[in-house]
């Protein structure tokens, strides 16, 4: 499956299965996005970059750093320091994906104007 950003200037390929969406509204997400990041991810052994001409990593925690479109400024990946996945942004996705949005993370932090839906998973606090 394929995703890119707005202008074409990242393009990205991912390998079935993908994990179920999680929707993250901590304020770092909400920052990043304008809203809130829903993400799926893959093993590295699953992605790979076809095109990163404007690709640019922004180190978001000393954790994790954050992959954007510096022509666009597509929010398209994220990634923890070390870890063998990347998650990347699902609305990058080209066409239909099949995927649904398994758990919503950092309710407290979401932002009050949209509601959340009741009876999801909640964050495991890392
Ligand atoms: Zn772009
Ligand atoms: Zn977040």
């Amino acid at each position: 499956m394929r995703g890119s950003c707005l202008c074409g200037g990242v393009v990205f390929d991912v390998a079935l299965p993908l994990r179920p969406v999680i929707a993250c509204h901590c304020t770092q997400c909400r920052k990043t996005s304008g809203h809130f990041w829903a993400a799926s991810s893959v093993p590295m052994a699953q992605f790979s970059l076809v095109v990163q001409d404007s690709l640019t990593w922004f180190q978001s925690s000393p954790q994790a750093k954050r992959g954007f479109c510096n022509t666009c400024g597509a929010s398209l990946f994220w990634q923890l320091e070390g870890d063998d996945t990347i998650s990347f942004g699902a609305g990058c996705l080209d066409g239909p994906t099949g995927l649904t949005i398994a758990s919503h993370w950092y309710k407290e932090d979401a932002g009050d104007y949209y509601d959340l839906p009741d009876g999801l998973s909640p964050a495991p606090q890392a």
